[in-house]
């Protein structure tokens, strides 16, 4: 563990094979009436690594003097590296589970989790089609529930012990922290700010040196850009504690490259429609952004793509044909930036006309990251 600032500790949780678990920061508010920020895996080695790191931050207490007590524990949202610490932490140290009362329907049991996440139901929100075959999506199913199940030991939570609202109020060792509605990335994602110190735990929503997951059937691109941008309107803003990597210290910046990365991927997405006559199915979007890119970052970008196909249509800037076998999207001839990126905001390293030339020089041959 480390001591980020006055008070606050990160413990940081291993990940393994790349993005398929990653790495997760799990944050200590501490003190006598101490709260823990993201639970982490459920494994027993990571549940161990969790005990270890805490009783350390309780013995550095005590040695000084100090009172220390950690009751409650809050997570920023239901995905899979986020909560399933929450039961271990409950039986082992007796901690209050506080969660946002939108990730409690996700995470009450294994139907209503996997339920959330259904492969055909994927493939629909993924705007393509496909031949599934039953035996296939079945086994593929199972292949998914038994990686989680071991690589994350998920446990699931039929009875929090206190639901949170969208917004609420918390008193931690004596000081006022927030706790907001923060959509985006997950439906149910919410933040804890401190106004005072100028902290925000901002979960999976800005992170300093990756991009945020996007895709559906839980993230909303529109959601998005709102929760940035309200972020971005609070008082006082010193640092970023992010669920990944290390601290955002210059948050407005990174927050605002944040939302221009998304407005010029948005356009990159209308241009690609742009260039063909018959217009593009998701997957042709894909492979024209990451041509020569292997099948993982095509997988990975599936997300986004398909979420950015959505908001151009919902902007009246694209429109679909659906036959049986696949869905196209076509470029609406014509369409301004302005009514491309509506909601998404003013790109912001381009007052005035500079705008056009920056978001499109990418078109050609730039490196997609
Ligand atoms: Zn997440």
């Amino acid at each position: 563990m480390n001591e980020l600032l006055s008070d606050i500790y990160v413990i940081k949780e291993r990940g393994a094979f790349g993005a398929f678990k990653p790495e997760i920061n799990i944050y200590v508010l501490a003190g006598p009436d101490g709260l823990v920020f993201d639970a982490g895996y459920g494994n027993r080695s990571a549940v161990r690594h969790l005990m270890r790191e805490l009783g350390a931050i309780g013995d550095r207490f005590r040695s000084k003097g100090r009172p220390f007590a950690v009751r409650r524990v809050l997570i920023s949202h239901a995905h899979p590296d986020h909560f399933p610490g929450l039961i271990p932490l409950r039986a082992e140290l007796g901690l209050k589970i506080m969660i946002p009362a939108r990730s409690a329907e996700v995470i009450r049991s294994a139907k209503d989790f996997y339920g959330s996440m259904d492969a055909e139901e994927e493939d629909e929100f993924l705007l393509r089609r496909r031949r599934a075959g039953g035996m296939r999506s079945a086994v593929r199913r199972m292949l998914m529930r038994h990686f989680y199940r071991r690589l994350y030991g998920l446990h699931f939570l039929p009875d929090p012990d206190e639901l949170l609202p969208d917004t609420a109020e918390l008193d931690i060792n004596g000081e006022r922290w927030s706790v907001f509605s923060s959509p985006g990335h997950a439906f149910d994602h919410i933040s804890l700010y401190s106004p005072a110190r100028g902290v925000l735990f901002a979960g999976d929503n800005v992170l300093r040196s990756i991009t945020t997951w996007l895709g559906p059937p839980n993230s909303d691109l529109e959601a998005y850009i709102d929760s940035l941008e309200r972020m971005l309107d609070l008082p006082k803003l010193e640092v970023v504690l992010p669920a990944h990597g290390s601290p955002v210290t210059n948050p407005r910046e990174r927050i605002r490259e944040i939302i221009d990365f998304r407005w010029k991927r948005t356009m990159q997405v209308y241009e690609a429609l742009e260039a063909r006559d018959g217009g593009a199915t998701m997957d042709e979007v894909v492979r024209a952004l990451y041509a020569g890119e292997g099948r993982f970052k095509h997988e990975m970008a599936r997300g986004w793509v398909a979420l950015t196909l959505r908001f151009l249509e919902s902007r009246g800037v694209a429109e679909r044909s659906e036959t049986k076998r696949e869905i196209r999207f076509h470029a609406v001839a014509g369409a301004s930036e302005r009514d491309i990126h509506g909601h998404l905001g003013k790109p912001v390293g381009a007052a005035g006309g500079k705008t056009d030339s920056t978001s499109r020089a990418g078109k050609n041959g730039r490196k997609i990251s």
